[in-house]
């Protein structure tokens, strides 16, 4: 799987605000990462350069020899977002389904339904977004991203609404799967808790423009 290189990487969005100031930064390959660091600093700029859905302003994302554009454009590539857009007439099935034929993957019930329970949701894959409640539709999020089964995974906040006992569950499972696909996963967070428990190193920034103040190598046993 291809690591992250970013390279002075900066943001300054137009109406002059500097969000990330020229960062140099390496992720490594198979490993997660979780960025931590004051509302504000940066960390969902960061993200959307190395996903590919902000062009930033100095410096480059090269993404195991490739840009992000081409890392998305390959399906490489899978985002969950605070705020998950699930596409509202659509169920949580269609949604996966939808995800899967935009990556040219087959559609298979029985791995959907795997991973719709994997997120604690068996019983309301054919639930719409509406029916859902703002965990349930995180977690819905979730699964989409998972689906494709992308070698990077780009997740910010992506459990903020999620209840507290699916998030333990959810921080014993995830690192599971990840490290048996060799995912490359970078996770944006507000919890130290949360950050130590899903991943391999943890990164801290400094309030804005994002520079990095801490970097530190998590070794837990994991279950
Ligand atoms: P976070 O929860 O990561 O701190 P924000 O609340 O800062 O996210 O931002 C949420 C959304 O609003 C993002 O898509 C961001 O691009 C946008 N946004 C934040 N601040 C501004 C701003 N000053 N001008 C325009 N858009 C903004
Ligand atoms: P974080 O994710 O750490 O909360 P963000 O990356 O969302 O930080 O935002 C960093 C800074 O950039 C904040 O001051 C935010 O208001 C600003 N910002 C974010 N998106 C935009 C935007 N589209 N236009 C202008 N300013 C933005």
């Amino acid at each position: 799987p291809p690591g992250i290189e970013c390279t002075g990487l900066a943001k300054t969005y137009p109406d002059g605000l500097v969000a990330v100031s020229p960062l140099d930064v390496t992720f490594a390959a198979g490993k997660t990462t979780a960025i931590v660091g004051p509302s504000g600093c940066g960390k969902s700029t960061l993200l959307r350069m190395i996903a590919g859905l902000e062009t930033p302003s100095g410096g480059s994302v090269d993404i195991g020899g490739s840009p992000p554009a081409e890392t998305l454009r390959n399906a490489q590539l899978s985002v969950a977002f605070q705020d998950p857009s699930l596409l509202p007439w659509r169920t949580v099935r269609g949604n996966i389904e939808l995800a899967l034929t935009l990556a040219r993957r087959s559609i298979v019930p029985s791995d959907i339904d795997q991973l719709v329970e994997l997120v604690g949701l068996d019983g309301f894959a054919d639930a719409r977004p509406a029916e859902l409640s703002g965990g349930m539709r995180q977690r819905a999020a979730i699964a989409r991203a998972l689906a494709t089964e992308p070698r990077l995974l780009l997740l910010d906040e992506p459990f903020g609404a999620v209840d507290e006992l699916t998030r333990r569950q959810l921080a014993q499972d995830l690192p599971r799967l990840w490290e048996a696909r060799g995912t490359t996963t970078l996770l944006v967070t507000h919890s130290v808790h949360e950050a130590i428990m899903l991943s391999d190193r943890i990164i801290a920034l400094s309030p804005r423009p994002a520079e990095i103040v801490a970097d530190i190598t998590v070794d837990l046993a994991r279950p």
